[in-house]
């Protein structure tokens, strides 16, 4: 098959330590990439479409959703790892596949269905992706989930604490021995990173909740916003807005890809067991690092808390811990097939249905369920 050439640390399918249940091989694609089409093909990825980033799918049809999202990473994922010769097609296949397990309304879902879970083990969205793809599609005849690589499941499962990667079997077991996952899996990560923090910029502004003038102070943003000024001084604002992003992400590609060569020069690494044994390689530079991290604070203090967002959080745990509720009260309302696994674990079960909702799915749900005049 033709492939890029890759850098001896690269993680190639013909080291791979494979499927759970054991495949012919595919024909005319690698095994990673046979695992980013099943992860297209899934449910789970399609629902992806209507489950909130920041802002709620109905607020506005411009606004990132998970799915565009995890395009996004996918996309900066993959030429990060071709500059570095690493294997694009699996920094494809996680990046794609990293949020499957998110619940709908973003991060107030997952906080609440946490809360709601509490004495059920609890409620993770990573771990929950890596659920979907283990156990939760129903598509094949021959096995649960979808089969996926080692590799690829590996790096779905992002992080997790030392008593769950106790039980997660052989994708635990680096949390355990304190190893670091594939550059591949690391890239994943910080495209994740570069991703969100930058559109969530663009919907911020969009959106009216955070302002250009705000954004001056953060000096990742106004260096590049002075720059695109000067250049440009006549430019609309909505360009200028889009040609100061694209920098900041350029900026940000840049020096993680340096810094990246950098750490794994000083390592000498042979092959992706040396990479697993190495302290984490793929990095920002300090001083951009800081950058970074300024921007994080800023849309925390900002956009995350903006009173807007909070009331719809506000809304989501509400729906979501009366759906829970209601579920655990009595199992019979649950749909059938959900109903056959609350038998084994009532309470995961019902976690399962919330968590694979889309937004508008969870909101009619609750109308169903406790409006009286629905049916
Ligand atoms: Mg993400």
């Amino acid at each position: 098959m033709l492939n890029l050439q890759l850098a001896l640390y690269a993680t190639t399918t013909q080291a791979s330590r494979g499927r759970k249940v054991k495949e012919e091989a595919p024909q005319g694609r690698s095994e990673f990439q046979r695992d980013r089409d099943r992860i297209i093909h899934s449910s789970a990825f399609r629902r992806l479409e209507y489950k909130t980033q920041v802002f709620v799918n109905h607020e506005g049809d411009l606004f990132r959703t998970r799915l565009t999202h995890s395009i996004e990473v996918a996309q900066i994922g993959r030429s990060i790892a071709r500059r570095l010769m690493l294997n694009e097609d699996l920094v494809e296949a996680i990046s794609l596949a990293h949020d499957l397990g998110h619940t709908p309304f973003g991060h107030a879902g997952q906080d609440a269905l946490n809360n709601c879970m509490r004495e059920h083990g609890g409620f993770e969205h990573n771990l929950q992706s890596l659920r979907v793809v283990d156990v939760l599609e129903e598509r094949y005849a021959n096995f649960d989930g979808l089969n996926l690589c080692f590799e690829t499941r590996e790096g779905i499962l992002k992080h997790c604490s030392l008593a769950q990667a106790a039980l997660l079997g052989d994708v635990g077991s680096r949390f355990l021995n304190s190893q670091r996952p594939t550059l591949e899996a690391q890239i994943a990560n910080l495209a994740d990173e570069i991703a969100y923090n930058n559109h969530d910029v663009d919907d911020g502004l969009r959106s009216g909740l955070i302002t250009l003038e705000q954004l001056s102070s953060v000096r990742l943003f106004s260096k590049h916003l002075s720059e695109v000024r000067e250049i440009y001084p006549e430019l609309a604002e909505r360009r200028v807005i889009h040609e100061t992003i694209r920098r900041m992400i350029n900026t940000l590609v840049n020096d993680l890809i340096d810094q990246t060569e950098i750490n794994i020069n000083s390592q000498k690494l042979q092959d992706v067991h040396d990479v697993r044994r190495a302290p984490a390689l793929v990095a920002f530079s300090e001083p951009v690092l800081e950058l970074n991290r300024e921007l994080k604070i800023f849309l925390h203090n900002n956009l995350y808390r903006h009173y807007r967002v909070l009331r719809m959080s506000a809304k989501a745990r509400r729906i979501i811990s009366e759906l829970f509720e209601i579920f655990m009260e009595d199992s019979r309302l649950l749909p059938p097939q959900f109903l056959q696994a609350a038998k084994l674990d009532h309470a995961r079960s019902v976690a399962d249905y919330i968590a694979g909702m889309t937004d508008r799915y969870a909101i009619r749900e609750h109308r169903r369920i406790f409006a009286v005049e629905e049916i």
